[in-house]
């Protein structure tokens, strides 16, 4: 029987095992398919503390990878497919059919962000085509972006790319933002920032050296980058009816700690926050859910 399995292998599910692995815990982690989570379709990630000259998001996921594996923590590269923590000790089955218990749990399967499905956002990810303001605007400094969506996400991202970029245009597919009215007035009240209702994306242009403009229903509209802010969707299929989750999917833990409503589950990184869903954040509330991990497992033993 396992002491600690984390699911999933992102910032926050490698911090995790970092830190339980150096408490003794002998985790034993599950990638999931995509080994390294989001991080590894980032290109450049210049704001995670400790890298002077920034890193690649799949560099830094490796590295993250063979921190786990020196204080020995035990990596399965597959999927889960169920999980039972209706029982004690949990029971956890991968895609092979094989079966794990363990005392505890860290769930850390991240979240992916929603794209418009058009091949061009394909064509252009990684060279003017982001999912992460926070992550990506530096590299649009004094340029004219587009942002898409209408959420409090897409005026977030805005707002934060008002202060890096020339300007601002987001693209609203309906008569009305959905976001809160806050965030809106925020928006509304910006001088960069410039809204267009009524007006959605149908191709993204550019040549070899990125995105040059945006087709809209509207006509075109140049720019150096495309924001697509559109909504998140956390990966708890696999939790559905087994864990609380909210109104938009997302585990949910309780205040200042990584604790769900299930006792010695706990949450971390992307799958329980949608409001930060940095690399630094999901790797702090790694940390978190390991310690707490950690307590759980002396109370149980008392
Ligand atoms: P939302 O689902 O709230 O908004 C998505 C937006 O994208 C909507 O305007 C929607 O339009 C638009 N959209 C969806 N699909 C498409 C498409 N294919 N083409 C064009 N537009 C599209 O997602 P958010 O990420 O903004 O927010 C998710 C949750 O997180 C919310 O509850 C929000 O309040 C919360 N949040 C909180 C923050 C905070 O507290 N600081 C920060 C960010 C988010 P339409 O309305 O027409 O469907």
């Amino acid at each position: 029987m396992e002491k600690v399995i984390i699911i999933g292998s992102g910032p926050a599910g490698y911090t995790a095992a970092i830190y339980a692995a150096r408490a003794g815990l002998k985790p034993l982690i599950f990638t999931g398919l995509k080994v390294g989570g989001q991080l590894m379709d980032t290109g450049d990630v210049e704001n995670f503390p400790g890298y002077k000259d920034g890193i690649t998001g799949p560099l830094m996921m490796e590295d993250l990878r063979k921190q786990c594996l020196r204080f020995g923590t035990d990596i399965k590269y597959c999927l889960i497919s169920n999980v039972d923590f209706s029982q004690r000790p949990f029971k956890i089955t991968d895609e092979n059919g094989e079966t794990y218990l363990s005392e505890s749990v860290i769930i850390s399967t991240g979240a992916e962000a929603k794209w418009l499905g058009i091949d061009s956002e394909k064509e252009f990810s990684g060279k003017g085509v982001s999912a992460c303001a926070t992550c990506d605007g530096f590299f649009s400094k004094g340029k004219d972006v587009i942002v898409v969506g209408g959420g409090d996400t897409a005026c977030e991202e805005s707002i934060y790319l008002s202060n890096i970029c020339n300007s601002v245009t987001m693209l609203v597919r309906g008569d009305k933002m959905r976001a809160s009215n806050i965030m809106r007035d925020r928006v509304e009240s910006n001088q960069k920032i410039k809204v267009l209702y009524n007006t959605h994306v149908v191709e993204i242009l550019g040549d070899d050296n990125g995105v040059e403009s945006v087709k809209t229903n509207n006509g075109n509209i140049d720019c150096y980058s495309v924001f697509i802010a559109i909504g998140h969707k956390p990966n708890t299929d696999l939790f559905v009816n087994q864990i609380e989750l909210d109104s938009d999917g997302y585990i949910i833990t309780k205040e200042n700690s990584t604790k769900t409503n299930v006792e010695g589950v706990f949450a971390c990184g992307d799958v329980q926050d949608k409001v930060y869903r940095q690399a630094i954040t999901a790797a702090g509330t790694g940390c978190m859910a390991a310690l707490d991990a950690e307590r759980y497992l002396s109370k149980i033993k008392s």
